[in-house]
Order: structure tokens, then sequence, then C-alpha cells
């Protein structure tokens, strides 16, 4: 049986990837989420164990030291983590996974399964096109969107890091590149 593919995608904030990673797994139901640990508290609506597992920081330290988390990285305040236990059973089992996670957590990953990781980097057509869908969205001030534009543009810079390099200017066409790289690397593993 072939082993199961981990797609990472990382991109800086507005850029779409939470809709993306939807598309995709719309277009193929079969492909999972990694549910990540973090510290920070859950959002009205979030569900332990689908959207994060919630944990202390104690008990985050602790997953750290006894090797349970492949990666993790610290944003605003917070960290965020990938468990290794589920992933780990993921693959062997032949279930193909997405990630949603910060740029050195998507290294760090395709360090550590190198075979089994692909990663995609998700840009804006333009920093003015994501500062047009962050003022649309409306749930940042004036300044905040400057912030996100300054890192977004770091960010940016760091796209060449990635395997693949997916321009979201069109939200179906996106999502066909996307799961497109997916199949093709599931037909690469079958072929090993
Ligand atoms: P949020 O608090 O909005 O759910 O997530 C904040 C950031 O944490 C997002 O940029 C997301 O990509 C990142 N993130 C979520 N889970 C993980 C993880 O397990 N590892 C890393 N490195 N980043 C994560």
């Amino acid at each position: 049986m072939r082993r199961g593919v981990l797609l990472v995608i990382s991109g800086p904030s507005g850029c779409g990837k939470n809709s993306i990673l939807q598309g995709v797994r719309a277009l193929d139901p079969t492909i999972g989420y990694s549910v990540s640990c973090t510290t920070r508290k859950p959002r009205k609506g979030e569900e332990e164990g689908i959207d994060y597992y919630f944990v202390s920081s104690e008990k985050f330290d602790e997953m750290i030291d006894s090797g349970e988390i492949v990666e993790w990285d610290q944003f605003v305040n917070n960290k965020y983590g990938t468990p290794k236990t589920p992933l780990l059973k993921a693959v062997a089992e032949g279930k193909d996974i997405m990630f949603d996670i910060t740029i050195p957590g998507a290294m760090k990953l395709k360090e550590f399964m190198p075979e089994d990781t692909v990663t995609v980097f998700l840009l804006p057509p333009s920093l003015d096109e994501l500062r047009r869908r962050l003022v649309e969205r409306g749930t940042e001030t004036e300044e905040q969107i400057n912030a996100r534009l300054a890192k977004a543009s770091g960010e940016i810079s760091q796209a060449d890091k990635f395997e693949y390099q997916v321009v979201n200017d069109n939200m179906e066409e996106c999502v066909a590149r996307i799961y497109k790289i997916l199949c093709d690397r599931r037909d690469k593993v079958n072929n090993l």
C-alpha cells in the first residue's frame, strides 16, 4: 500500500489558505486535515479535536520534551505544533493530510519526513490585492492591516524555500492546481 502524502500549505495571512484547503477537500473528501496542538484559547465555535487540541502551556512543553511534537512555532504569544502519533499513523495507512502551518513549521516538517512531505507556498496576486482583501474582510484596523502587509512581504520573500508556489488569483483554478500537485505526488509515491 502507498504511504499517505503530507501536503503543507503556507502563505501570508489573508491569501486564502482556509478556503483553498476546503476547496481541495471538497474535490476529494478522503483527504484529512492535521489537527494541531495549541496553547491558544478556543474561539467561538471551535471544537476540541476538530479545530485544534487545546492544551496548557505546561502540557505543550511536556509534549515537546517527550518528542510527541514534530514541529512547532510561536505565533502571537501562543505555541502551535503538529502531534507525531496521528501523523505517522496516517502516512502508514496511506491517508493524505493537509496542513496550514507557518513557514518555519513547513520547513521542519519537510526535514522530518522529506519523502512524504510536499510544500506549497500560496501567494496573493499582489500586495495591493492582499490589502484590498484585508480591507474588505473588515476585521482589522488600518494599523493592523499595515502590520500584516509588512509581515506578508517578509513571508513572500521566503516563497522560494517551497517546492511549489501557487498564486491565488482565481479560487477554482488554484484549488485545481493544488489538487493536481497532491495527485502527482500520490502517483510518485505509488511508483516508489
Ligand atoms: P490561528 O490562531 O489563526 O488558528 O493560527 C495562527 C497561525 O498558526 C496560522 O498561521 C497557522 O498557519 C499556524 N499554525 C496552526 N497550527 C500550526 C502548527 O501545528 N504548526 C505551526 N508551525 N503553525 C501552525
